[in-house]
């Protein structure tokens, strides 16, 4: 289809320093980015979308406002446990997240948990919960694990950690090379799961049964 597409500049809207705020600038970034693609924000469909966007990326975001450290405080609750040296495993955690390089989702997303417990031991909700408030963040694979992994350690206080993820990346599915099904798989190992390749595969046994 031939096109004469060319961007009305007269629509954009242009930002008051003085006064705006974050909201403001997503909103209006938003707002650009419609013009920019040719299309008009004042048509009905597309009036509510940068307010909708923005509240959309206040809660798949919200993870950015946190650090490892506050999340780990957030989320500090263990149970003291006598027994030591056993391995705990969480499986199948289910998660979203945006890969940064095109703030594009990364879903059907799974992530497993192992960890040798030091005294105490971290209730299975709470690990779900950091899982999912390191993915509300730009974010990459390899990164998710490895914040998991730096929140339990501080939550627990052993380096003993395995963490696994699995997802699919709408930037290689959806666009590009277009391979829906392709699964990312990643592994972050800390203290004895890097060096002990029984007790990695005690974990991957263990989580391929759930
Ligand atoms: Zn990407």
């Amino acid at each position: 289809m031939p096109t004469s597409f060319k961007m009305d500049k007269t629509k954009l809207k242009q930002f008051d320093l003085e006064e705006t705020d974050c909201d403001d600038v997503i909103e209006t970034c938003i707002y650009n980015l419609l013009v920019a693609l040719g299309d008009d924000p004042e048509r009905e469909g597309l009036k509510g979308t940068p307010d909708r966007v923005r509240r959309m990326y206040h809660e798949v975001f919200a993870g950015m406002k946190l650090t490892n450290s506050e999340i780990a405080q957030r989320y500090n609750k263990c149970f003291e446990e006598g027994a030591t040296g056993d391995l705990v495993t969480i499986a199948d955690i289910p998660i979203f997240s945006y890969c940064e390089h095109h703030i594009a989702l990364m879903y059907s997303m799974k992530v497993h948990v192992g960890y040798i417990p030091k005294g105490k031991v971290i209730g299975l909700s709470k690990v779900a919960r950091i899982a999912d408030m390191v993915s509300r963040r730009l974010q990459l694979q390899e990164r998710i694990g490895a914040d998991i992994a730096d929140v339990l350690e501080q939550v627990l206080d052993t380096d003993d950690i395995i963490v696994v993820i699995e997802g699919e990346h709408s930037c290689m599915t959806a666009r590009g090379i277009k391979k829906p099904g392709t699964k990312t798989r990643t592994a972050t190992l800390r203290g004895l799961f890097k060096t002990d390749g029984s007790l990695r595969q005690e974990f991957y046994s263990l989580v391929s049964k759930t």
